[in-house]
């Protein structure tokens, strides 16, 4: 468990060979135009990395999450960035699990080869927040469709995605019998809706992260992309939500270990007052401190991965890993920061935009507190904060 299978390792190398291609200057210039790592997201495709997930019978490479984890770490590792592409990994993985034998023959293998992109998930709201159950937008049958109405906001990837899936109210939350009923989840077309009652607006963020707001104004969505039962959709998306916690925590982990790198060697070389600066321990215990937070947390990733395999339930791991990864990325990120002194702040070094990207991950996909409250009401058997 504590090491790699020979097959991942030499997937790891394939994987660091391919980043080798896209140097920290083609992700500045990305960050700079806020523009979509096309090139990027095109060569993680055709070499089927993001297809790793999906079944062999539907064209993937059939693999687990070790070894996506794997994939993902290895990218933030190389100083790039799978932000932009990660969910074509994961979001298919609803269709998988809750989808019918036909939305599966129909998508799955299009998604395997990239021909159609499933990377949008619609679940966030203005209004609501963290709240889900709160969620506003609403889905109502008529005739063979359902019109949607209601908006969405960090919706990622939209303007670079075919396929969104969309989680919405199709009954009312004072007329479900169980609270957590009443939602569903839909496939939608982006490329039929947009302008036909979808409309996209990009948000800029202090990232590079393609996100947007989006907004339907009766937006008829054939019934036939229902995904499961109607107003069975929360549990649909919850289904999904512990194996992207393990992939973004994969993400930091390469994070934290790219910052380590950086620091480590900066540390050795950068002479002041006539001796390294990696000699006095004010520098080296941040780096040292991060890299033990970063191999205990690594370890979280792995047993979180190896249970999700493995067929357990892996909930309170997978919140874990998620929250001891980016909290170790964000340490490592900080102390390489602190280690390069004024030369941090220069783009040429790739850590300030590093150290921006990295931050993210302590508030989405789920914050930090949410974690802590899902450890101590789930876990631990505390009362229920809210
Ligand atoms: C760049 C980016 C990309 C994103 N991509 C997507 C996407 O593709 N699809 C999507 O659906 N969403 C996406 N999100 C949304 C993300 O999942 C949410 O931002 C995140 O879950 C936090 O929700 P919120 O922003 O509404 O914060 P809020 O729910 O408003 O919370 C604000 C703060 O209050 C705290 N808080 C709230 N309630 C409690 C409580 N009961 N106890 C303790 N603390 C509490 C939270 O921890 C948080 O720190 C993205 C967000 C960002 C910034």
């Amino acid at each position: 468990m504590f090491t790699d299978t020979p097959d991942i390792a030499q997937m790891r190398e394939a994987v660091h060979a391919l980043c080798n291609d896209f140097p920290g200057s083609y992700w500045r210039e990305k960050d700079r135009e806020r523009a979509y790592p096309a090139e990027f997201v095109d060569a993680l495709t055709h070499a089927g990395f993001l297809a790793a997930l999906i079944p062999e019978e539907y064209g993937g490479s059939g693999l687990g999450l070790t070894a996506a984890t794997a994939i993902l770490e290895e990218i933030h590792q190389s100083g790039c960035n799978a932000s932009a592409c990660h969910a074509q990994m994961y979001i298919m993985g609803t269709i998988l699990r809750d989808g019918n034998d036909e939305q599966k023959q129909q998508y799955l293998p299009k998604i395997a080869t990239g021909e159609l992109r499933l990377q949008a998930f619609g679940v966030t709201e203005p209004g609501s927040g963290t709240n889900t159950l709160g969620l506003k937008t609403t889905a109502v049958r008529d005739g063979d469709d359902y019109v949607i109405n209601g908006q969405k906001v960090w919706t990622s990837r939209a303007e670079y995605s075919d396929l969104m899936v969309l989680l919405a109210r199709t009954t009312p939350l004072d007329q479900v019998e169980k609270r957590t009923d009443g939602l569903s989840v839909f496939l939608v077309d982006m490329r039929e809706a947009v302008g036909n009652g979808l409309t996209i607006k990009p948000i800029r963020t202090m990232i590079n992260h393609s996100t947007t707001e989006v907004y339907f104004d009766d937006l008829r969505v054939p019934a036939a992309n229902l995904i499961g039962e109607e107003g069975k959709g929360l549990r649909y998306i919850l289904n999904g939500m512990n194996a992207e916690r393990v992939l973004i925590a994969a993400e930091c982990i390469g994070d934290a270990r790219w910052f380590t790198e950086k620091s480590s060697h900066y540390a050795r070389e950068r002479e002041v007052f006539s001796r390294p600066i990696g000699q006095n321990q004010g520098v080296q215990f941040p780096i040292a401190r991060s890299y033990a937070q970063t191999e205990a947390a690594a370890l979280m990733v792995r047993k979180a991965a190896a249970m999700f395999d493995g067929g357990q339930s892996m909930a309170a791991e997978a919140n874990m890993a998620k929250m001891l990864a980016s909290e170790a990325s964000w340490a490592a990120g900080e102390a390489c920061m602190q280690t390069h002194g004024g030369f941090a702040f220069a783009e040429d070094y790739d850590i300030e935009r590093k150290w921006r990207e990295t931050r993210l991950y302590q508030i989405a996909p789920i914050s930090t507190n949410l974690i802590l409250s899902y450890l101590a009401e789930h876990v631990l058997d505390l009362p229920r904060s809210y």
